[in-house]
């Protein structure tokens, strides 16, 4: 937005006199960025309005009481196309609106009368009741859908807002909700997928992140955050959590033993920034109290003028970490917080693919479908195999994969054959392993290019092609710049664009990341992937473009590499 020289001072600047001209930096700094904690609260942009009219929260009632009687036409456009996200639902791309329209046309006319509906797991955890409600949900009133997310959700299409009140019934029944999936609020907690059971775990995260659930989700207190607030939680370093607003990582302290370290700030799509140390050690239970102070700095004062500066990561970035700990530790938890040692990272990325040991020797089994993608009628199938192999536990991953636990060891050979049996590879090709893809234009209004079934073919034509691959290989298909299938922290990562084509007219294709990861993959010296300019692909040419690069990555590599 435009700031002319002669907006009028806001309180906090009033008698200073206006210079005549500011550079858009300065004018900022003058007029505010929207922080509430400095009384910057006008003007609203529409994604404020929307939120000061009426807690998002509120909509639930509304859906279940007229929308849902009424219909689709009846729904309010404020509430369509903002607030429904609060209860996990977005409206779901029109079909056949290839991806040069999607800057171009109005909302109204990118959208369905079908939503997407994303259940929040929350540290990917589910038994058996849970899952098979999902899979009923999926088969009765979502054409049999089902996406496993890289944040551990699963996300249901073609849902009518008809449904909902019955969908909410059979999903609350068992412990499932789908408040605040989405918003500008706290989403899905991130947790560990072995959580509790895993061998190398000192200390199990589980309750903070129930506790966090169960006093802040659906609370009012942090319904109105500026911009949407990621979270991951786990002992193990096996969520990407550099890449969330807050996380909390497994730390032995020399004296006062396991706790949690302290990340702040991360973020990809616009200005990707790497989560930073705070430097404090964090007693499991000091855990939600902390994690509400750091979303009470940002919501207080988070900037809200430019909904693509509202995200944490700006904030942290301008305020540094010492002046951020400072402010929580004064302003929010009214004490100091004890310095902590940096977690030990792992050589490489740990996704649980295969079969592993328990601590209490039993096993789980980590299985993956492709690009996430699996339907109501393989959950179904998923709850019975698991079942008729003695165990009651499913988790998902952040890396759209699924684990089975408890497994009596006699049992894991039998648990990977019935699983291979129904589509879930426990020990898939490295293509498949490594290959995450974000909703893309089949269903998302945001997309520019197809991204699950672009997917699924390269999967497939590299299995075809390149069987014999022994490295492992990570690539993220992004269906526009937002980068939820994080786009830079992938090997080759894949941000979806229209680029020309042979024949000089414009078609989908990829811009390239290469050589991105985390720190769980690089020791300290995470970095994001190279955007290398002019690197471009056309969708079409993806899977020879990524054939090529592999074949020149083996013989190029040194030995051991
Ligand atoms: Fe949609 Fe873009 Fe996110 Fe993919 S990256 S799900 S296309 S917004």
């Amino acid at each position: 937005m435009a700031v002319s020289s002669s907006t009028p001072a806001p309180p906090d600047t009033a008698g200073a006199p206006a210079p005549p001209a500011r550079s858009a930096r300065s004018a900022r700094r003058v007029r505010g960025e929207g922080q509430w904690a400095l009384g910057h609260r006008e003007p609203l942009n529409p994604n404020e309005r929307t939120k000061a009219d009426d807690d998002p929260l509120n909509v639930r009632a509304r859906i279940e009481n007229i929308y849902a009687h009424r219909g689709f036409a009846a729904i309010d456009p404020s509430d369509l196309r903002g607030r429904f996200r609060w209860w996990g639902l977005y409206t779901q791309r029109k079909a056949g609106i290839d991806g040069g329209r999607t800057a171009v046309l109005e909302p109204h006319e990118l959208e369905d009368e079908y939503f997407m509906l994303r259940i929040r797991i929350d540290g990917g955890q589910l038994d058996l009741d849970q899952l098979r409600t999902i899979a009923d949900v999926s088969r009765r009133y979502g054409r049999d859908t089902a996406d496993i997310t890289d944040r551990q959700n699963i996300q249901l299409h073609w849902v009518r807002v008809e449904d909902m009140p019955a969908i909410w019934r059979q999903l609350e029944a068992v412990g499932l909700q789908t408040t605040e999936a989405c918003g500008d609020c706290p989403r899905v907690v991130l947790g560990s997928p072995v959580a509790g059971v895993a061998e190398a775990e000192v200390l199990d995260p589980t309750s903070a992140v129930d506790e966090i659930v169960r006093r802040y989700v659906g609370n009012q207190d942090f319904s109105n955050l500026p911009r949407k607030f990621k979270t991951s939680i786990s002992w193990l370093v096996d969520t990407p959590y550099e890449t969330n607003d807050i996380a909390l990582l497994g730390v032995d302290h020399p004296e006062h033993g396991p706790g949690f370290d302290l990340w702040v700030g991360g973020g990809l799509a616009t200005n990707p920034m790497l989560a930073k140390r705070l430097g404090v050690w964090v007693p499991l239970a000091e855990v939600p109290d902390i994690w509400a102070g750091v979303v009470g700095i940002f919501r207080d004062y988070g900037y809200r003028r430019l909904r693509n500066r509202a995200r944490l990561k700006f904030l942290v970035a301008d305020w540094g970490v010492e002046r951020f700990r400072e402010v929580l530790e004064r302003e929010y938890l009214g004490r100091r917080l004890l310095d902590g040692p940096p977690p030990v990272l792992p050589e490489k990325p740990i996704d649980h693919v295969g079969v592993h040991r328990q601590r209490d020797g039993r096993y789980y089994v980590g299985a993956a479908p492709v690009v996430g993608r699996t339907s109501g009628t393989q959950l179904a199938q998923l709850a019975d195999v698991v079942a008729a192999h003695g165990s009651g536990r499913v988790r998902l991953t952040p890396y759209q994969k699924l684990l089975v636990l408890d497994v009596p060891a006699d049992r894991t050979e039998s648990l990977v054959t019935a699983l291979g049996g129904i589509g879930l590879a426990a020990r898939p090709s490295t293509w498949r392993r490594g290959t995450m893809a974000c909703t893309g234009i089949e269903y998302c209004k945001l997309a520019i290019v197809e991204t699950k079934a672009r997917g699924q073919e390269l999967v497939e034509r590299l299995e075809e092609r390149l069987r014999e691959f022994d490295a492992d290989i990570s690539i993220h298909i992004n269906g526009c710049p937002n980068a939820c299938a994080r786009t830079q922290t992938a090997d080759i990562g894949l941000k979806g664009q229209l680029v020309v084509g042979p024949d000089g007219r414009q078609v989908e294709g990829f811009q390239v990341h290469l050589g991105g990861g985390l720190g769980m993959a690089q020791g300290q010296t995470a970095g994001f992937g190279r955007k290398v300019r002019g690197l471009k692909t056309t969708a079409e040419e993806l899977p020879g473009y990524v054939e090529r690069l592999a074949r020149r990555y083996l013989a190029a590599r040194s030995t051991g590499e």
